[in-house]
């Protein structure tokens, strides 16, 4: 794209973490991205603060019930605002959207992606669930409209960035970078008490909740191994992951000559975010520089999948193939859910996740409406393991 163009963004979830980091960096780059379009699910005060603030055409609320409030704010502004879930999957369609960065967090992210991708749209991806849940149907798609798809995860935009200068060289192996999160080292004896407000303490990130619980069970880890398949179009032994507490090198990648090439840095999510929506550019950005000084020691263990039970999982969804990473995914959303309600424990978190996998069936090469169908199913059946449990 020309340089002196600026893209037009949509955010999908801008009051969130990655959201709101996303603004950040807009604001620093003015010259080369304007805010086209924002939206969120219930967080009106900040949703109307952002519109008045950064001047978008469009707004969506999921919430129908704030919708009056954000419309008297907005609309004397000139600022369009719309609500509910569908209005998501039109406005990522509008003529002037160029790119879509999606914030939202879990399968919710999944039509509005489909719809952009749809529509020619370049999507800045930041909502992993959406290639978890579906990463073939989206993959194949993107492929057909000839459509991007950036990584903002800061593991894959690592790889990307590898990668950069070596498309043509085939991928031996990928090795994703995990810190371990706020139990590395802890055994199942303690796991079986803690409370959310220990896993709600990432060592390294300040992320939103759903993404910090994750990341203290590994499932984090889990989804990011099947993002890549996608992204990478990797086969599940070409992905492997290794601890490494500082969070400095990003993750690695492997060609067939034996080269490794890492991508390092302080942990900030800005610099992903805007490597996404600027690449190939890279723009000059004031983000604080990594010194090895500062870090005489990084350190590599091997994952304890012993313990955290999730990342095997999600290494066995994607052996398995067809729909099982998408029940992986919901019986994890309603485990996530529930533990952020005091209504599971840690530990039982993946006994759940495990039997809805033995028990939803299997569905070889799921359509679209499969996937709906086995969220839709899963959510049900991991809700009722849930009560049985606790
Ligand atoms: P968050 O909870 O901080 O923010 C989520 C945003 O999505 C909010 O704006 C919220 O209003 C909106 N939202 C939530 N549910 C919605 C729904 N059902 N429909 C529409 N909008 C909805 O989450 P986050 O930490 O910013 O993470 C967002 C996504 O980015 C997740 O998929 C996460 O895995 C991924 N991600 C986050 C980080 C990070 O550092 N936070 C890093 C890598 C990847
Ligand atoms: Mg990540």
């Amino acid at each position: 794209m020309d340089k002196n163009i600026k893209k037009r963004i949509a955010i999908l979830g801008s009051t969130g973490s990655i959201g709101t980091q996303t603004l950040e960096v807009i604001e620093q780059q003015k010259d080369h991205f304007s805010v086209e379009v924002l939206t969120a699910n219930s967080n009106a005060e900040l949703l109307i603060k952002q519109a008045l603030k950064y001047k978008p055409n469009v707004v969506v609320i999921g919430d129908d019930n704030k919708y009056d409030l954000v419309f008297d704010a907005l609309d004397p502004q000139g600022i369009k605002v719309y609500s509910g879930a569908n209005a998501l999957s039109s406005v990522v369609q509008m003529d002037s959207v160029d790119t879509v960065l999606t914030a939202l967090v879990g399968y919710a992210g999944l039509l509005p992606t489909i719809k952009a991708i749809e529509a020619g749209k370049t999507i800045a991806l930041a909502n992993k669930e959406t290639l978890v849940v579906a990463g073939d149907l989206i993959t194949r798609l993107a492929k057909e409209k000839g459509v991007n798809i950036f990584p903002v995860d800061s593991e894959h935009s690592a790889i990307f960035q590898c990668l950069v200068g070596e498309f043509h060289n085939p991928i031996e192996k990928i090795i994703l970078t995990a810190s371990g999160g706020p139990f590395r080292g802890k055994n199942r004896e303690f796991l079986s008490s803690v409370a959310k407000e220990q896993a709600l303490k990432h060592p390294n990130w300040e992320m939103g909740a759903k993404i910090t619980i994750d990341s203290a069970s590994l499932m984090n880890k889990g989804l990011e191994v099947i993002e890549a398949k996608w992204l990478f179009d990797l086969s599940p032994e070409q992905i492997d992951v290794v601890v490494h507490p500082q969070s400095i090198i990003h993750s690695l990648v492997q060609f067939e000559d034996s080269s490794i090439k890492a991508q390092l840095g302080l942990p900030d999510m800005r610099l992903p975010i805007q490597f996404a929506l600027g690449y190939p550019n890279r723009m000059k950005a004031d983000f604080p520089r990594f010194s090895f000084l500062d870090y005489p020691q990084l350190t590599f263990e091997k994952p304890d999948m012993e313990t955290f039970k999730n990342l095997g999982l999600a290494y066995e969804a994607l052996n398995k193939g067809g729909n099982t990473a998408c029940v992986l995914n919901a019986a994890n959303e309603v485990v996530v859910e529930k533990f952020l309600k005091d209504q599971i424990g840690f530990l039982e978190m993946s006994d759940v996740i495990e039997s809805c996998m033995n028990s939803i069936s299997f569905i070889e090469s799921p359509t679209l409406e499969d996937y709906i169908q086995t969220d839709q199913e899963t959510r049900l059946v991991a809700e009722e393991k849930v009560k049985q449990i606790f």
